[in-house]
């Protein structure tokens, strides 16, 4: 059967993770509460956020407004570099938690690599398992490297693994690493921030199906089996992103769009992180 918004992916956990979610990055404020109450509305029920972005008690706000249950809500954090370590990480949780006004999360991720920090906290994450203090716990920004280190210190393996992807950067290293074990691909910034929607290959895809260049690119991630998250404050936006369950790209197609690969990042870099 194909997908549908309501599509979701079972984590190792059990915690089952929608195929399609909602960004929040930057979005603050009122608006951040409009435009998670609109996704909700709309029938997002994966919202991502991280303690960086200064947004989790709006969050909350939308989520407790919503009326819809809080266990039909997949409410993804992250703990940011300075929250990393044995001891500040339960602290950093516990500190998200009363800001989003929430008992659990139901994932919750290292944000970035960060050297010397980033496997001890790990072993405080994998303690947030057996409390239920998170449904299921990952990384971020995770390279080969990042991973094969975490695996020979941890027996625990991350959940998820949040990257950037799009066409124009498919990190295959890390997504086939990712694969051989069992760790779900999440892709962030999906519409490469809004810098490639008027890209020639997406456009003319883009009129072939009738769909706009945003629905392009969410489709392509969602036929690699990525989990994708793309954000938007505007409400047009959040329901044209949600809608990408009624097209399928075809093989010749999804291979022209591949063929778009250029190692090209639009946010944040953790290959140079040794
Ligand atoms: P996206 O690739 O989702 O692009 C968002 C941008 O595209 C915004 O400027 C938005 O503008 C615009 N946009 C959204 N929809 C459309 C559309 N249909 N047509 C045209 N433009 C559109 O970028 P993000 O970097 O926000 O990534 C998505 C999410 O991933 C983040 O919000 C965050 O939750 C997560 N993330 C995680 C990172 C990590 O390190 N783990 C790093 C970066 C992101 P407008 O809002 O005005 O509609």
């Amino acid at each position: 059967m194909g997908l549908t918004l309501d599509s979701v992916v079972t984590l190792p956990s059990g915690a089952t993770l929608p195929v399609l979610g909602f960004g929040t990055a930057g979005a603050t404020g009122r608006t951040c509460v409009a435009a998670v109450g609109e996704a909700l509305r709309v029938g997002y029920r994966l919202i991502d956020t991280a303690s960086m972005y200064g947004n989790d008690r709006e969050i909350g706000i939308a989520v407790r407004e919503s009326g819809i249950p809080r266990e039909d809500i997949f409410i993804t954090t992250k703990v940011a570099s300075s929250g990393q370590g044995p001891r500040s990480t339960p602290k950093a949780l516990e500190a998200s938690l009363i800001r989003l006004g929430l008992d659990y999360v139901d994932l919750y991720l290292i944000h970035w690599p960060a050297r010397r920090k980033r496997v001890a906290t790990w072993e405080a994450m994998t303690s947030f398992l057996e409390s239920g203090l998170a449904r299921a716990i990952g990384v971020s920004n995770f390279m080969v490297g990042h991973l094969e280190e975490l695996r020979a210190a941890n027996d625990t393996p991350p959940a998820v693994n949040q990257i950037e992807l799009s066409p124009f950067l498919q990190q295959r290293e890390v997504v086939a690493d990712c694969r051989a074990h069992g760790i779900q691909v999440e892709a962030y910034s999906p519409l490469t921030r809004g810098r490639r929607l008027s890209d020639p290959t997406i456009t003319r895809m883009a009129a072939k199906y009738g769909k706009s260049p945003a629905q392009v690119l969410i489709r392509w991630s969602l036929q690699h089996d990525f989990v994708a998250i793309p954000k938007s404050a505007r409400p047009e936006r959040i329901r044209e992103n949600a809608e990408v369950f009624d097209f399928t790209l075809a093989p010749a197609d999804m291979e022209s769009l591949d063929r778009l690969d250029r190692g090209q990042h639009f946010d944040w870099d953790s290959s140079h992180v040794p």
